[in-house]
């Protein structure tokens, strides 16, 4: 009985029917592919992408030269060199972060006492030339008073579920 109705399912394209079932309840289906980059979803507050160094409101960088983010990465990515200024503060006078290495783990921005050093928002990135995978302290400090607004406002945010 068997072998008959697979014989006259055979006959009458069963398989081809049922395939034809599925691509019609997907033609008229919500349709949920994002028109990147017309559209993009929605990101976390937490989202690791390119790594920015802040300041203060009053124009001073943050970083004191601690060196814990250079210590803590895994991938060792991070390059610092610092010296002391003639107020007796401790600023760096290199800050590299070599994107090629780097993993984006987030563990320099836990690391940092002071909020310097953070991972944006922003993955919309490319390089075209040897080299500029190189992040200086003055790409980096540049990438932070681009995005200050919303790097302040995501770290509020975290701070509320904290
Ligand atoms: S995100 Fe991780 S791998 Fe990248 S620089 Fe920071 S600590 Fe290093
Ligand atoms: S970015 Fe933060 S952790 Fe790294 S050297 Fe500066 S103050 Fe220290």
């Amino acid at each position: 009985m068997d072998g008959f109705t697979n014989f006259l399912k055979s006959l009458a394209l069963w398989e081809l029917i049922k395939g034809m079932g599925v691509t019609g309840g997907h033609f008229f289906s919500r349709k949920i592919t994002v028109q990147y980059p017309d559209e993009k979803t929605p990101m976390s507050n937490r989202f690791r992408g390119l790594h920015a160094l802040r300041r203060y409101p009053n124009g001073e960088e943050r970083c004191i030269a601690c060196k814990l983010c250079e210590a803590v990465c895994p991938a060792l990515a991070i390059t610092i060199e610092a010296e002391e200024r003639a107020d007796g503060t401790r600023r760096t006078t290199r800050y590299e972060i070599d994107l090629f290495k780097c993993i984006y783990c987030g563990f320099c921005e836990e690391s940092c006492p002071v909020d310097s050093i953070v991972e944006t928002r922003e993955f919309e990135y490319s390089f075209e030339n040897r080299g500029e995978n190189i992040m200086t302290k003055q790409m980096l400090l540049a990438v932070g008073d681009k995005h200050e607004a919303q790097i302040a406002a995501d770290r509020q945010q975290d701070a509320r579920f904290r």
